[in-house]
């Protein structure tokens, strides 16, 4: 299948490593031009490096903390001087930490806001005008499976993400007459670098082997095994690209089946 993605210009958030990179390879193999961003420079410009060598596209990137307002504006600036235009715009970011309700403080609850809801907005003013003029675009937000089954101790998570989720139904609901389609990606159990620290940390905690609280959360996924970045990020590609054409509004879950309701 072509997903008609060669010269698309993307923008993926938070992409120095983990889903966000996965994601920003995804789209660069099918020919799209990225632009990617992060907090720390030497990750980001050596995940640039390695994706403009692997695929040849144009990659811009820039150190970007996505909870400024500020510098999210002077990234998509950048991109659309450059690149002429923003096509599809995938955001993410860091997860807030795991807390039961008792141990979460307001400054917590703050945090997670500006981390996960406002940093979709930023970018969500920033791109949405520019896809609306062009009538085409593609702006997907990186969620979790928290907000379609809350997870123990992840109180800011299933909280603040669930508001996304009721941000990004929205503005596919007002954008959908500009041709901007809008849809969450909501990632169960998918192996990353944050997933394999989080297991070596509760495995010092109880006094096992990290493989072992991996093996504990596959148990619990009809597939029986954690995920791979790939793909969730598969799924992202199909969605920003021309054959998602009639899907807009849709809260996806890539988990391996994990989640247990039926939608
Ligand atoms: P990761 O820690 O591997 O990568 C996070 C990326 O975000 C990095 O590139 C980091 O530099 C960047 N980042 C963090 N804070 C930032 C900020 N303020 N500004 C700019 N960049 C920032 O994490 P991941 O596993 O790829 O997860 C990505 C998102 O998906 C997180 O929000 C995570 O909580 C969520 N998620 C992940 C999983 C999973 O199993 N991996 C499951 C559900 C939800």
């Amino acid at each position: 299948m072509n997903l008609g993605l060669q010269d698309k210009v993307a923008i993926v958030a938070a992409s120095s490593k983990g889903l966000g990179k996965a994601v920003a390879k995804a789209l660069a193999m099918e020919g799209a031009k990225l632009a990617l961003c992060a907090r720390g420079e030497s990750t980001l410009f050596a995940t640039a490096e390695e994706i403009r060598a692997n695929t040849g596209v144009r990659v811009l990137a820039q150190t970007v903390d996505v909870r400024h307002a500020e510098q999210v504006s002077q990234f998509v600036e950048r991109t659309r001087r450059e690149f002429g235009g923003v096509d599809i715009c995938v955001t993410n970011a860091g997860g807030p930490p795991a807390k039961t309700f008792a141990e979460t403080t307001l400054e917590d609850w703050r945090a997670a806001v500006e981390l996960n809801l406002m940093s979709c907005i930023h970018f969500a003013r920033e791109v949405l005008p520019l896809m609306q003029k062009q009538r085409w675009g593609r702006f997907i937000a990186i969620t979790s499976a928290s907000v379609k089954q809350p997870i123990d101790r992840l109180i800011l998570s299933n909280s603040i993400r669930s508001a996304v989720s009721g941000l990004i139904k929205s503005l596919a609901n007002e954008y959908a007459q500009d041709n901007v389609l809008v849809n969450s990606v909501c990632p169960g159990y998918t192996l990353t670098d944050r997933l394999a620290q989080l297991s070596e940390k509760m495995a010092a905690a109880e006094g096992v082997e990290a493989s072992a609280i991996q093996t504990r959360w596959a148990d619990q996924i009809p597939l029986h095994r954690l995920g791979l970045p790939e793909e969730f990020a598969s799924a992202v590609a199909f969605l920003a690209s021309e054959r998602a054409s009639y899907i807009t509004g849709a809260s996806l879950a890539v988990d391996g089946g994990w989640i247990k309701g039926i939608y």
